[in-house]
């Protein structure tokens, strides 16, 4: 996942990347191949993180790209796996319901 990509979450069910803040609430889907309404954004990803340096990857809903960064440091550090809330994403999706672009989720 690239850092200015967010996860929206559409109407139909599946979930788009895109880059930056939707301007608009509707998504090409590149899966059903028409627009479809921004229902919300996926906050939730795969986190790896390093207790001993900075390293710190945001993986989505990837999770064998976050096992693969996992692999790549350095063994005598502590990486770990977690799933969290992107304070990024959660922030994104503060603002575009502030905006109106994206109803507030009902929980
Ligand atoms: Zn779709
Ligand atoms: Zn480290």
């Amino acid at each position: 996942m690239r850092a200015d990509y967010l996860m929206y979450k559409l109407a139909c069910g599946h979930i788009m990347a895109h880059r930056g803040l939707i301007t608009t609430p509707a998504l090409l889907c590149g899966y059903c191949r028409k627009d479809s309404l921004v229902t919300g954004i996926q906050v939730t990803e795969y986190h790896v993180k390093c207790a001993n340096c900075t390293f710190s990857r945001w993986c989505g809903l990837a999770e064998p790209q976050a096992r693969f960064w996992w692999g790549q440091h350095d063994i005598s550090h502590r990486a770990v796996i977690l799933y969290e809330d992107n304070p990024k994403s959660r922030r994104a999706l503060v603002k575009l319901i502030g905006k109106g672009i994206i109803a507030e989720e009902k929980k």
